[in-house]
């Protein structure tokens, strides 16, 4: 990941300063890194002798998720399989096969835009594990990349004996990092529940997820941030009721090449980074997975067609989109019943 970049901002958590654990009259707020962001887990009945067992369970949790799933360690279970060179079936945890099941089907729904396949234009464009491009990448690299990012040539496999990864061309690329984050959010969450906390807000990076109250017996609120590069300037305030919720956006995680803006997102359909206006797209989904998933879906798409996707698919979602100097906003009905003041 290039920069650490918050999209949402957790209101009441924004005095975090360092990575040490910290008490506040709002409960205790745990902190620490993983899968190059940061994690933050809000709890408001937590005893204090119990609070450093949890933060290193929280810690071992992550950082079991991010040797799993992650493209950027060598030796994880997914860089393993993309080194793979053969087409037999390679096992895999419940926790990828989750990832992967919902990725396949945002990205059925979104005819293929969102495309965990997309790893070889992420590489070419400078946004994997490989440094950044000397020069804008040509129409034959552009081309021989986007010809492995087919989702035909990945199968997973699901059976009472467990599940399975294959592929059927060598030097496919898969890349789940647009999901990691939702993903480990919920795994936070099902952390809590099994330590009996019934009152938390858990976050990686940009994705949350709360349940139970927060300080003085209030619902939880998160604000999504304002597209500039200012921090924590607040665009609006929702309220999860228990959903996840999700952030994406083309403002922060980006770099110049031969004088234009690239981002981290890729159109698969033309194997180059997105080139819209739509700048930040933000869902609330029963999980921060599913959020995750459409989040990144709904910003490779742009505004228009993210906004009859919305409609047809009943979701949660607030777009922004910059009109010349100026930032407009449009909101999902499904969206509207979380927003307050
Ligand atoms: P954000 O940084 O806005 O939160 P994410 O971190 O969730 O977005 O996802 C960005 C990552 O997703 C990229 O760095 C890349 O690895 C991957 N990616 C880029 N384009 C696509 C796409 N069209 N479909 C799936 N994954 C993508
Ligand atoms: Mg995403």
């Amino acid at each position: 990941m290039r920069f650490q970049k918050f999209l949402l901002i957790i209101l009441a958590v924004q005095m975090l300063n360092s990575c040490n654990n910290h008490d506040t009259n709002q409960g205790t707020i745990l902190h620490g890194k993983t899968m190059g962001t940061i994690w933050t887990v809000h709890i408001m009945d937590i005893k204090n002798h119990h609070k450093d067992e949890l933060r290193r369970l929280i810690q071992e949790q992550l950082d079991r998720d991010d040797n799993d799933f992650s493209t950027w360690k060598t030796n994880s279970a997914l860089s393993h399989f993309n080194r793979y060179q053969g087409s037999d079936p390679q096992p895999i945890s419940i926790g990828m096969a989750d990832i992967v099941t919902e990725a396949l089907r945002i990205g059925m729904k979104t005819g293929g835009y969102m495309n965990i396949m997309v790893g070889p234009l992420v590489n070419l464009w400078g946004f994997g594990p490989m440094q950044e491009p000397l020069h804008t990448p040509n129409e034959n690299e552009i081309a021989s990349a986007k010809a492995l990012t087919n989702l035909e040539h990945l199968r997973l496999i699901q059976d009472i004996n467990g599940q399975w990864l294959q592929k059927d061309l060598p030097s496919i690329y898969v890349d789940l990092s647009t999901m990691g984050e939702g993903y480990a959010t919920d795994h936070l969450a099902r952390l809590m529940e099994e330590q009996g906390i019934t009152n938390y807000l858990v976050s990686v990076g940009g994705a949350v997820l709360c349940r139970g109250k927060s300080s003085y017996d209030k619902p939880w609120k998160v604000a999504i941030q304002k597209p500039t590069d200012r921090e924590n300037a607040v665009e609006a305030r929702v309220e999860l009721k228990g959903h996840g919720i999700s952030t994406a956006g083309s403002y922060r995680n980006y770099y110049e090449l031969d004088g234009k803006r690239i981002s981290h997102i890729i159109d698969p359909s033309t194997g180059r980074p997105i080139n819209h206006n739509l700048v930040s797209a933000t869902v609330i989904a029963t999980t921060a997975l599913e959020a995750d998933g459409w989040d990144t879906a709904l910003l490779v798409i742009g505004t228009e067609r993210a906004k009859m996707l919305a409609l047809k698919e009943h979701l949660a979602v607030y777009l922004i989109t910059k009109e010349g100097k100026n930032f407009t906003h449009w909101i999902s009905p499904q969206f509207k019943s979380f927003l307050v003041g």
